[in-house]
């Protein structure tokens, strides 16, 4: 947590983000950090503050100002201001004028250089839809009165301290579009790729490629400098005008348990690394330090900050226009950070998964694959890791004859082979030709969820580390779901742990093809019983609302590193209670908000339970509030 900079007891007035909420006025602790304007419960009786009640991150904070009283005001509400983000006004009111002026003053001088800063507000309360001030009904309706110091020189001794305008234009800049890829464009590789069919083209890093054809998501035909022409995996190329992308310091899609995990591997001081923030559209410096005495190192983290000229800067105020230039003055220069930017850390060793193994190829020849080691026994039998063409990781399912309806599953793999995302474990291929069959996949060190929530995490794990494992769940069943494909058998002995600690779906949609009744039947011993919701128990009502209960279950084995759910019930148990309004109990681990998600899912109506976009969007909102 960042050091307080105020802290003052202010009435707040609920925001009513939906028309029916109801507008109130309740006495919160309000501290300003350096990030942040949060509010706070306080408990008068022991003199301490309680659960958070909300943030505005000052990043998006777009005007402080004064508001006039309502007429007739009482008393504790004589001093309003606003502070105007995102979600439209935050209405404060402050004890008397020099405590409002005071915080005004502060706040204006911390978000003096946010983008989209407004130049005009208004200067009365939003009331029952409308502006008092000029009786606009639009709640996002531009202000009516233009900032005092905007378009003239003159004014008040502290109009100084008024933000100072962008650019003379009443709104900000359109956003530029967000590049559609199209045939004809120019891309560079971002990783090497060997052609593993003769249809297949090789990439070569940093060389550009034109594309020739886009009809298959996952594999674009292209043509090299040399007029070459094949097939490469899509996700191995980037827009040629994405710079940031050709910068090896640059990672792509990594969060922040994964940059930590990366830079500690490494272990070297001055260790960093540019990552994306979990707020959209700001990048994030990761850095390793050792710090004297302390053997272990440790990460900070530094939010890339962009001046209302669009110039980005680090922890210290040295202005460049582009974010190579700043990193390189950093490369030199600690000022203001733990260390200079002395080692880049990179996860471009690894390139991602492709659709299957070459374009086009479903069918793997199984004197292509080489056996390794056993990984485990599942309920298909065997899987075992090895090598395809002798150097590419892969697991192998062998598949034990009589255990899964195999020609409806080969129909199925041609489908599953199409999904792609970086939370889903991949499917390269089958080997169909003989018995056993196999079914290929990508290979996953960490091995499943459930032994790494119980025995692989080396440390107690933080708060950002199990919700970000949520998060990564969460995402991988958000694009099921707008595949409209159902998992049903989602839990965390189906989902895989990688070499960087991300979470993988696995095994979706495969429960279909199981030819066992005491797993495929309500009643057997291995029906995952403890991940259904009532409706399925009772009437075998599957559904991406039966997912979404299953969610729920999961993020519990998260939270409780690895128990089983209703430990203590049977089936027929669990059954009776479930449809009584018995729920699994919050996990120590589980804050409110983290169990509030979880019981989201159980919701009784299927239908008023949320959606994985939305879980995915409010696992997401958490991690903000703790990062
Ligand atoms: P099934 O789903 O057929 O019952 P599993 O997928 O659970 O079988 O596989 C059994 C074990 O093999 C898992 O618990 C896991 O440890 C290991 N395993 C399976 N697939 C992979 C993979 N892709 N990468 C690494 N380990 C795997
Ligand atoms: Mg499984």
């Amino acid at each position: 947590m960042s050091a307080t900079i105020l802290e003052e007891f202010f009435i707040k007035r609920s925001q009513q983000k939906r028309k029916t909420s109801p507008l109130n006025y309740k006495e919160r602790l309000f501290i300003l950090t350096e990030e942040k304007l949060a509010y706070y419960d306080y408990d008068l009786e022991r003199g301490r503050r309680k659960s958070l009640r909300g943030s505005v991150d000052l990043q998006k904070v777009k005007c402080v100002e004064m508001v006039q009283p309502e007429p007739n005001a009482p008393q504790e509400r004589l001093y309003p201001f606003q502070v105007i983000y995102d979600d439209g006004p935050l209405y404060i009111f402050a004890k008397n004028g020099d405590i409002q002026s005071a915080w005004i003053r502060k706040l204006k001088e911390m978000v003096r250089f946010n983008k989209d800063l407004k130049q005009k507000y208004h200067p009365c309360f939003w009331v029952d839809g409308q502006w008092r001030c000029c009786q606009q009904e639009v709640k996002q309706a531009m202000g009516c009165k233009v900032l005092e110091g905007t378009d003239t020189r003159k004014g008040k001794s502290h109009t100084c301290m008024k933000p100072l305008p962008p650019t003379p234009v009443e709104s900000s800049p359109p956003e530029p579009p967000e590049p559609v890829a199209s045939v004809g464009m120019t891309v560079i590789a971002e990783y090497e790729y060997t052609p593993m069919t003769s249809h297949d083209l090789e990439l070569r890093r940093d060389e550009e490629y034109t594309i020739l054809e886009m009809s298959d998501l996952n594999w674009w035909r292209a043509r090299d400098k040399y007029g070459k022409e094949g097939y490469i995996p899509s996700n191995y190329v980037i827009e040629a005008g994405n710079v940031l992308e050709r910068f090896p310091w640059y990672c792509k899609n990594m969060n922040r348990s994964q940059a930590e995990n990366l830079l500690k591997k490494e272990n070297k001081d001055g260790g960093f690394l540019v990552r994306d923030s979990s707020r959209p559209g700001i990048y994030t410096v990761s850095l390793f330090c050792k710090i004297s005495g302390d053997k272990a190192g440790g990460c900070r983290h530094y939010n890339i900050c962009t001046t209302s000229q669009g110039q980005f800067y680090l922890a210290d105020r040295h202005f460049y226009s582009t974010i190579p230039d700043l990193i390189n003055y950093h490369q030199h220069n600690a000022a203001g950070m733990f260390s200079r930017l002395k080692h880049i850390v990179s996860n471009r060793a690894q390139p991602p998964s492709t659709a299957g193994l070459g374009y086009g190829i479903w069918e793997i020849d199984p004197r292509h694959l080489t056996f390794i080691k056993e990984l485990g026994n599942g309920q298909f039998g065997v899987v075992k890791y090895g090598k395809w063409q002798g150097q590419h990781d892969v697991a192998i399912k062998m598949i034990k004859e009589g255990s899964m309806s195999e020609d409806d599953f080969i129909e199925e793999a041609k489908i599953m082979m199409k999904l792609r995302h970086e939370n889903l474990v991949q499917l390269y291929g089958v080997c169909t030709t003989q018995r056993p069959i196999y079914i290929v996949t990508e290979f996953l060190s960490n091995g499943c969820l459930l032994t790494y929530l119980k025995e692989g995490l080396k440390q107690h794990p933080t708060k950002i580390q199990l919700l970000e494992m949520c998060k990564d769940v969460a995402e991988g069943m958000a694009y099921l779901e707008s595949s409209q494909y159902l998992h049903r058998d989602l839990a965390a002995r189906n989902c895989l742990v990688d070499s960087n600690g991300t979470v993988k779906v696995t095994d979706f949609g495969l429960s279909r093809y199981v030819l066992d009744d005491e797993y495929t039947s309500s009643e057997g011993s291995k029906f995952p019983v403890r991940w259904s919701p009532p409706e399925v128990l009772l009437y075998r009502k599957f559904s991406s609302k039966s997912d979404i209960w299953a969610y729920g279950i999961l993020m519990w084995e998260v939270y409780t590193l690895g128990m089983l759910p209703y430990e203590h019930l049977n089936n027929q148990e669990i059954v009776d209670k479930l449809s009584r309004g018995f729920r699994l109990y919050r996990p120590q681990l589980a804050d409110e908000r983290v169990y509030g998600i979880m019981t989201s899912c159980w919701i009784e109506k299927s239908d008023e339970r949320p959606t994985f976009k939305e879980l995915s969007h409010n696992v997401q909102d958490l991690l903000y509030e703790i990062q």
